[in-house]
């Protein structure tokens, strides 16, 4: 089964992207979204949580302690680090267990993901997919989208690499400006894909 790895910029329209790949049929994981239900369902995940940054990382229900979690790895690469070392993998293998499921006469599937480049899993993927936007786009997107402010959209832009740094790994590109129709651009390289 072919995989294509998808990423682009906060803002840059991934997931609006995604969803016209799923209009054709193809189905897609949202790996930020199964990260999220990880945290609190993967028992290894959980474990390797709570031995890192502490039982209290976890409420008495099983509610993920998200304040806990962030005011250790704000602004702490190291810590961080060492969160998405636990994370990364449980995403791998429901990525894996997910890639399993899908029929076998779909003739690709997505994988989403913020940090695709970043934590390496586009190795994980036969082509990688580029959504690109311009900087102020990008940001009135995400602060209209979030009710956000310039500053908090800048601050979550600065964890990520640059689309420069990410162009240089991406195969193909989507561009997704007021003047740009991304129907037509995923359209062509679905047909791409369907010939790969
Ligand atoms: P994040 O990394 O924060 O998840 P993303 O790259 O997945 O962001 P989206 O959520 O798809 O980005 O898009 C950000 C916002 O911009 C959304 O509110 C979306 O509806 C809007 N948007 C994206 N692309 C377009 C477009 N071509 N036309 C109009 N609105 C768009």
């Amino acid at each position: 089964m072919l995989k294509i790895g998808i990423t682009g910029g906060i803002g840059s329209g991934k997931t609006t992207v995604c969803k016209v790949f799923e209009t054709l049929g193809i189905p897609v994981f949202y790996a930020d979204t199964v990260a999220k239900e990880l945290m609190v369902s993967d028992p290894i995940l959980i474990a390797g949580v709570k031995k890192a940054f502490g039982q209290e990382s976890y409420a008495a229900s099983g509610a993920l302690n998200n304040k806990h979690i962030a005011q250790i790895v704000f602004n702490n690469q190291t810590e961080l680090d060492k969160l998405n070392a636990l994370v990364h993998p449980a995403v791998f293998r429901a990525f894996d267990s997910w890639a399993k499921k899908v029929p076998s006469n779909v003739p690709y599937t997505l994988k989403e993901a913020a940090l695709l480049f970043e934590s390496g899993s586009y190795q994980m993927c036969d082509k990688n997919i580029l959504v690109t936007a311009p900087l102020e786009l990008k940001l009135a997107r995400v602060m209209q989208r979030d009710g956000a402010s310039r500053e908090q959209v800048l601050a979550r832009m600065d964890k990520q690499w640059s689309d420069e740094q990410k162009s240089k790994m991406a195969d193909y590109f989507i561009g997704n400006t007021e003047h740009q129709s991304i129907i037509l651009q995923v359209l062509a390289l679905h047909e791409q894909f369907l010939k790969l």
